[in-house]
């Protein structure tokens, strides 16, 4: 695996302006993978100053040849699938088979539908007697988490490039060299020198100076809900545009009619994906007082048969916060059915697939988000005290709805106060908008939608 001692700045690696570095561990067994270095405000000085130079020229590129660009990217990432996966799996502990199929396989089609709308969307509309031009926004800091690596990242960079953008991007310290790997794609690409920047760091260092930088048109954040409101404030004092996508603490209701073992078991699945680290996990499970006791025991069935195959959570920080929120759970008087807060293993940071029965919505480890495989399954007498209890965090990121039909599922679904909703099993969409109701964010993701992020209106009258 190759590391860069150097930012990707205007085109070409070059040094960095100090002399920190971020030393990469793989989180199953705790031994250094790479090492990157650790940028200052003076490395997002340059990376900006070089993305603000590279702007006229790439929003002046047709739409066509941005899209053809976008789809050698695309491309870069087809070639390069193995090398990501093996990436991913060695800087997050990701199981091989999921960083295949998910952490270079998702990535790869949300570029090509950003390839697609690039060539096929409408930037310019007319409205009576105005011609309205859709133009990108400027320059994009994009700010992005570990727990998928390479799809947050796409996620922005296709977008704002598809838009017309050009991008300075600051991943997550935890997973860098899936950034740098994303870089030497986009180099290859073709893609202009400028146009897209990577500094690595630290958050409150290069993360920071990034959002706080007054060459930057839109701050595109994914992260926790905490760094999310700062950056939002900061945003807010220099009317800059602002995308958050931040955490979750979603609702998997199953309702009396539902296929009760297909709906826990899809649930329980869902929470051990990615060790538990997704944002839009469903990590409470909402069952009917009459079934409560057959979903725990099925819940706790499915848990058991993940083991460690699930991967470890990224840091030694993260485990030890996941296991305390295990902890806390216990203290505040919820059964563990299955896990529990003790490491399975004495190297790497690996975490019991955990499953708490007797969880009040109150309950600290129902409200807030864990970020860890563990689900709390919480009882409901009816309709509307399920939809009470669904609603009743700050969350509102994504949701499930389990009903013997679609009709009854979508009439519930359609009372969540949440940004997105899967109704019976309906399986992920990478051309629907992706983002939260309440503090789980401001903006969207993916598709049209997420284009539009990119975007903003200017009209001419006739
Ligand atoms: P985090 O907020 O700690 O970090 C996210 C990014 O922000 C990292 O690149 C980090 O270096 C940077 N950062 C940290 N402090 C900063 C600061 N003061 N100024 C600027 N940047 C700063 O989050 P995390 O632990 O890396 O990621 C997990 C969180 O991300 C969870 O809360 C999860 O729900 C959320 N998430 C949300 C979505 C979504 O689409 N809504 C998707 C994935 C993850």
């Amino acid at each position: 695996m190759k590391a860069h001692d150097g930012m990707y700045i205007d085109g070409a690696w070059r040094p960095a302006a100090g002399t920190d570095t971020i030393t990469v561990l793989n989180p199953v067994d705790e031994q250094p993978v790479g090492q990157v270095p650790a940028g200052t405000a003076e490395d997002v000085d340059a990376a900006v100053r070089a993305a603000r130079a590279a702007l006229p020229g790439w929003a002046a590129t047709p739409p066509a040849e941005r899209a053809v660009l976008i789809g050698a990217l695309r491309d870069r990432l087809v070639a390069r699938k193995d090398e990501i996966a093996e990436t991913v799996t060695a800087e997050l502990g990701a199981p091989l088979a999921f960083s295949e199929a998910v952490h270079a396989g998702v990535p790869i089609v949300v570029a090509g539908s950003y390839a697609e709308l690039a060539a096929a969307h409408a930037f310019e509309e007319t409205v009576g007697n105005s011609t309205v031009y859709l133009e990108p926004v400027g320059v994009v800091g994009a700010i992005t988490p570990w727990n998928y690596p390479l799809h947050q990242i796409v996620n922005k960079v296709a977008p704002a490039l598809a838009a017309g953008c050009t991008v300075v991007l600051k991943p997550a310290e935890d997973t860098p060299l899936t950034a740098q790997l994303f870089a030497e794609a986009v180099h290859d690409a073709g893609v202009p020198a400028g146009v897209f920047n990577l500094v690595t760091g630290l958050g409150p260092v290069a993360g920071q100076a990034l959002a706080e930088h007054e060459g930057v048109d839109l701050v595109s954040f994914t992260g926790s809900t905490a760094v999310g409101k700062q950056i939002g404030a900061t945003a807010g004092a220099a009317v800059k545009r602002v995308a958050l996508e931040l955490g979750g603490k979603s609702a998997n209701v199953i309702l009396p009619s539902a296929d009760l073992a297909k709906a826990v078991n899809v649930g329980v699945a869902n929470v051990m994906s990615n060790s538990g680290q997704t944002c839009s996990a469903w990590t409470r499970m909402l069952v009917h007082a009459d079934q409560y006791d057959e979903a725990v025991e099925l819940a706790a069935a499915a848990a058991a048969k993940y083991g460690p195959r699930i991967g470890p959570v990224v840091n030694a920080k993260q485990h030890a916060r996941v296991r305390g929120y295990i902890a806390k759970g216990v203290e505040e008087g919820a059964r563990v059915v299955a896990g529990g807060p003790e490491a399975p293993t004495e190297k790497g940071y690996f975490v019991q697939p955990t499953v708490f029965a007797d969880v009040t919505p109150e309950m600290t480890i129902a409200q807030e988000e864990i970020f860890g495989p563990v689900v709390s399954i919480i009882r409901y007498t009816d309709e509307d005290d399920a939809l009470r209890i669904a609603n009743g965090t700050v969350y509102g990121l994504a949701g499930a709805v389990w009903a013997a039909d679609d009709a009854e599922a979508v009439a519930f679904a359609r009372r969540m106060d949440t940004g997105q909703v899967d109704i019976n099993g309906g399986s992920f969409n990478p051309l629907a908008p992706f983002g939260g109701y309440k503090q789980s964010g401001v903006g969207r993701e993916l598709g049209a939608h997420g284009l539009s992020e990119y975007l903003q209106t200017k009209s001419l009258q006739f």
